[in-house]
């Protein structure tokens, strides 16, 4: 066995270890085939049947209904920014969006640069540094809005939306690069729901998106071939060579995920997790302070806080190193400790944490 760390990293983050040993046992003859899969064409029978089996892991783990489309796309959660926008927002079409983090902003900087004032923002906590999501009393839907949009886990500043924003009927559209699969949930609502794969499904680059057939339906198709939504779905994710190994990952990923129980499986994990860590912050909290202020908006994905000075977070984050626990450090311009604790980190990890956690605070409190 080769030597792995406990992985707090925010993205790219962990990966289930028996989806990446089955990669490396698959790796050099691919299904009999003599050949890896980053080898062989993507119009090959064997690859085709991984592609597929990929799509179909996420139709039946979300229990997604027959009128949406599963795409496999490139270009990252960032690329998702524009491409939204830039199928919906035409025809003198306009879109709402809630800000609730970086990621929240950059996709509406994104629809400024396609739609100008047609995109607008209904709702944002900027002002109080993202340390809560806004109440159902401050979200006010545009009746002419085409979509709603937004980010249902704040990867930087640690607030998840537990229910969904209430739109009366207009689409919601969301990136959910950060918790997509974290738990079951209901797809009807959404238009348009799409994740980068690197926190909670496999390598960077790839994108997985879900869009319902009405929505696909008013998607632009004067847009270069690439950009449309309309001929992803035509093709299958096929227009292109896709990226064939990320895809491969994507579906041991899955197919983990379904053998370990599917994602009610995975949600009673997540819970756990969430229910050991905060307890721990809550425990001691003139050592520990949490960045979001209100509890219920608390992430299970990623987990803000800060230490008493920069002295000793700076300790912690060398100590838990050492330790074997990687990527603590907090996000650049917040500071502190972020714990990234994605499907991969298991209840165990957590647990190691905790009891580094116990031990560290009645040290320096
Ligand atoms: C990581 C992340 C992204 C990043 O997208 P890439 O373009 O794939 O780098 C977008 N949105 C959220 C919420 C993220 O956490």
């Amino acid at each position: 066995m080769s030597h792995r760390v406990i992985n707090f990293y925010a993205g790219p983050a962990g990966l289930p270890l028996p989806a990446l040993e089955r990669a490396q046992a698959e790796l050099l003859d691919f299904e009999n085939t003599g050949m890896s899969v980053m080898e062989i064409s993507h119009r090959a029978k064997e690859y085709d049947a991984v592609h597929n089996e990929a799509i179909a892991l996420v139709k039946e783990l979300l229990a997604v209904p027959d009128n949406f489309k599963i795409l496999l796309l490139q270009g990252g959660g960032n690329l998702q920014f524009a491409m939204l926008p830039m199928n919906i927002l035409h025809s003198g079409r306009k879109a709402d969006y809630i800000i609730t983090g970086q990621w929240a902003k950059k996709a509406f900087k994104e629809a400024k640069i396609v739609a100008g004032d047609a995109a607008r923002v209904i709702a944002s906590t900027e002002e109080e540094k993202f340390a809560r999501l806004p109440r159902k009393d401050e979200i006010k839907v545009n009746p002419d809005a085409a979509y709603v949009h937004f980010c249902s886990n704040n990867t930087i500043f640690g607030t998840q939306w537990k229910a969904f924003p209430e739109t009366r009927g207009i689409p919601l559209a969301s990136d959910m690069s950060s918790d997509f699969m974290w738990r079951p949930f209901d797809v009807k609502p959404f238009g348009l729901i799409y994740a980068g794969a690197q926190k909670n499904l496999g390598p960077s680059g790839l994108v997985v998106a879900i869009i319902r057939d009405d929505f696909l339906a008013m998607c632009s198709d004067k847009l270069p071939s690439m950009l449309q939504y309309k001929i992803h779905a035509d093709k299958n994710s096929l227009y292109n060579t896709p990226p064939c190994l990320s895809i491969y990952i994507l579906r041991n990923v899955l197919a983990y995920n379904k053998a370990i129980g599917g994602l009610d499986a995975i949600h009673k994990n997540n819970l756990k997790k969430g229910e050991l860590l905060y307890g721990c912050i809550d425990k001691y909290p003139a050592f520990y302070k949490g960045h979001v202020k209100v509890k219920d908006d608390r992430s299970y994905m990623n987990v803000d806080f800060f230490l008493p000075n920069d002295e000793v977070t700076d300790m912690f984050v060398k100590e838990s190193k050492a330790a074997g626990m990687v990527g603590l450090k907090g996000y650049r311009d917040l500071g502190g400790i972020r714990v990234s604790m994605y499907n991969a980190v298991t209840v165990d990890h957590i647990k190691t944490l905790v009891a580094f956690m116990e031990a560290f605070a009645k040290k320096h409190a």
